[in-house]
């Protein structure tokens, strides 16, 4: 793998930084409070191209590489894990899905809305009793003739409250496990359809998190997205890509916490000195740094199989599980040189250890990575 950016990756970067630092950075604490990011950031993300990056320009999308994906990713992650989410799902999770998975007429339909942010995405997998073990999950579709009748909840939905669409799983063959699972692309604006809002969330304040309650909403069947019963690999598919996203956001996490640190402890003084000249505060900064370096090499590397066309999921589970994991570690360590201060919110720290902890979660928690990766090394699966 050549670790040296292109001259397009480059610049796709530095738009990223600056769309960041001049965009995000000056709300994120008062977002984080309010527990809403401002909507209009959705538009501008959009503008900037950012929420249609791999898709086709056929589709609206602005074309790049999974490596330029990974790179914008990193950026909004240190600005602000709300957003990132936003992207992560609306062009992770959904439209990316929907382009790899979709007729002609459903990428026509909601690729151009989604990639300009125009419309919002959200991933409808999870539910009340079905999390880790997702294969399981009970919402179902029952059809009569050219429509299917969805009855369920789904739970946790990120973007769920603003999203147009949903990319739905239910369950709609007697197949047992799994293979009974079907996708479907739902408007979230049909009558059947209730959304709540999850509120009291520890971090990604900012962020809409949803319930979806469907009463007997009725989808066409030109919504399904894929084979009937393929559903589970759709979800699949969108999870393993979604996990290098997420394990890109980790990376800003951490690179958020090292510029923090290190800029605190120039400044702060204690004992006579900066604290930077304590060897145990340098200790830190260093376990910063390592994880950051560490979490980033994992995650390009995914972008790079990703990108060349050869298998990525089991990589993608380990760059997630290593990111997520050296994510929490960072922001803690830039906590502590903090001290005092790192545990107020005037200070950007907090926000930080809060909005990682939640990547160890979801996307398959820190012990699903492990198993998928188990599973991977020794052929059994030890779910
Ligand atoms: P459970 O599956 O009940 O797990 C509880 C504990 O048991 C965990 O520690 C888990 O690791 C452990 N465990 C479970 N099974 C095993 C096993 N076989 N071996 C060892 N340990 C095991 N979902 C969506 O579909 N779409 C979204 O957009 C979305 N966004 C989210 C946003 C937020 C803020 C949050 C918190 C969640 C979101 N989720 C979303 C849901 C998320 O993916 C799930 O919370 C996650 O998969 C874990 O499921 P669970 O919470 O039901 O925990």
């Amino acid at each position: 793998m050549n670790l040296e950016l292109t001259e397009e990756q480059t610049a796709v970067q530095r738009l990223a930084r600056d769309f960041v630092d001049r965009e995000i950075t000056p709300h994120v604490r008062d977002w984080d409070r309010a527990e809403a990011v401002d909507r209009g950031i959705v538009k501008k993300l959009g503008e900037v191209g950012f929420l249609g990056l791999t898709v086709d320009e056929e589709y609206g999308g602005s074309g790049g590489d999974h490596l330029a994906y990974c790179l914008v990713t990193e950026e909004l992650g240190r600005g602000d894990s709300s957003v990132r989410g936003i992207v992560s799902v609306s062009l992770g999770l959904v439209a990316k899905t929907l382009a790899a998975w979709g007729g002609e007429e459903q990428k026509r339909r909601w690729l151009p809305g989604l990639t300009s942010g125009a419309l919002i995405g959200c991933f409808g997998l999870t539910e009340p009793g079905t999390g880790s073990d997702a294969g399981n999950l009970v919402t179902r579709a029952v059809r009569e003739s050219d429509t299917y009748v969805v009855n369920g909840t789904k739970m946790f939905i990120t973007n769920g409250t603003w999203a147009d669409v949903v990319l739905l799983f239910a369950r709609s063959t007697d197949a047992p496990g799994h293979r009974g699972v079907s996708a479907f692309l739902v408007p979230t604006d049909t009558p059947g359809l209730t959304r709540r809002t999850v509120h009291g969330k520890l971090g990604l304040r900012g962020q809409a998190t949803a319930e979806l309650v469907f009463e007997d909403v009725r989808v066409p069947a030109s919504a399904l997205l894929g084979e009937e019963g393929k559903g589970f690999s759709v979800a699949m598919s969108a999870l393993a890509k979604g996990r290098m996203s997420v394990a890109a956001g980790c990376v800003g996490i951490a690179q958020a916490a090292l510029d923090a640190a290190v800029g605190y402890a120039g400044e702060r003084e204690q004992f006579g000195t900066p604290i930077a000249g304590h060897q145990l505060v340098q200790e830190l900064i260093t376990d910063i740094a390592v994880d950051v370096d560490a979490a980033r090499l994992l995650t390009w590397r995914v972008a790079d199989l990703v990108d060349r066309g050869l298998p990525f999921a089991t990589e993608a589970s380990k760059a997630k599980l290593f990111a997520s994991e050296a994510a929490v570690r960072a922001a803690g360590n830039a906590l502590q040189v903090f001290g005092g201060y790192g545990y107020i919110d005037e200070y950007p720290v907090g926000k930080l250890l809060r909005d990682a902890r939640v990547m160890t979660l979801y996307e398959g928690t820190s012990q699903i990575q492990k198993l998928l990766i188990g599973r991977a090394l020794t052929g059994v699966s030890a779910f």
